[in-house]
């Protein structure tokens, strides 16, 4: 039987309602910004939550989205990564009009089953993500190593194209070079017309998540992709 060594549990905190100013703004993907909030009194939050973010129009009208949290720190930095859904009411305008000292509501930290802490387990960790649906993952091997956890981490990253891979200074490196935590990126091949065409890695994704899953601890996120290509943010 595994032997689990626990970490020590960060006292878990009552979520609520923070001010949060934009404090950089900055294109992840060809569809994605990165964005850097300042949030005083944050108390930083566990790798794998999530927060939900408020808009309000000069009107008074409001409309929310959860988003998960790129950063673990405590303090008061926030990181997200926001795909554009060209129809959707909310993330055009955080991709597109979103600016550098504009202010928003967020509500967290959020979530308290789709968690990894340092130490919580001796069996390896398996991340499985399609799209942004990195960003929480990413938050766990970014907490991983900053812990020095021995623990074998490995990402498994499902994107359209290379542009698609989000954190990729990080992710991209590690894909290339195979060094921990080793990455796969499945991913299809781009057409001459700017299509995709599927070249069977979704179905490789499966079957591999389906054999990863018997032996280590699996988190798998996919978050739905932009169907279409818009133009960088900001260009
Ligand atoms: C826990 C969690 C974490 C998340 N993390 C991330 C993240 O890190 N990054 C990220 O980019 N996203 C994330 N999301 C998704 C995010 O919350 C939003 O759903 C996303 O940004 C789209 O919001 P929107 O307002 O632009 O689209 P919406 O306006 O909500 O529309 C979404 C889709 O539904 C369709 N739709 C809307 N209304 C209707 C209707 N009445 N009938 C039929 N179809 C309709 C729209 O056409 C669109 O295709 C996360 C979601 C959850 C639940």
């Amino acid at each position: 039987m595994e032997q689990t060594r626990l970490a020590p549990l960060r006292p878990r905190v009552r979520p609520s309602w923070f001010v949060a100013t934009v404090s950089e703004v900055r294109p992840e993907t060809p569809t994605a910004v990165r964005l850097v909030l300042d949030v005083p009194g944050w108390p930083g939050s566990e790798a794998g939550s999530h927060l939900d973010l408020r808009l309000t129009a000069p009107d008074g009208y409001q409309a929310t989205r959860s988003y998960s949290i790129a950063s673990s720190e405590t303090g008061g930095t926030i990181v997200l990564a926001v795909d554009e859904l060209p129809d959707g009411e909310v993330s055009p305008f955080l991709v597109r009009e979103l600016r550098v000292g504009d202010q928003l509501e967020v509500h967290g930290p959020l979530g308290s089953f789709f968690l990894w802490r340092p130490g919580q387990s001796q069996r390896p960790v398996q991340l499985i993500a399609g799209g942004s649906g990195v960003v929480p993952l990413y938050a766990m091997a970014a907490s991983h190593a900053a812990a020095s956890d021995p623990v074998p981490f490995r990402l498994l990253y499902s994107v359209r194209t290379p542009e698609d891979v989000y954190f990729h200074q990080d992710v991209l490196p590690s894909c290339r070079t195979g060094r921990s935590p080793s990455t796969s990126c499945t991913r299809d091949e781009r057409q001459p017309d700017g299509g995709s065409r599927s070249d069977g890695s979704q179905n490789r994704l499966s079957r591999r998540g389906r054999s990863l899953r018997k032996t280590a601890h699996a988190f798998s996120c996919a978050v739905r992709q932009a169907s279409s290509k818009p133009s960088r943010p900001g260009s």
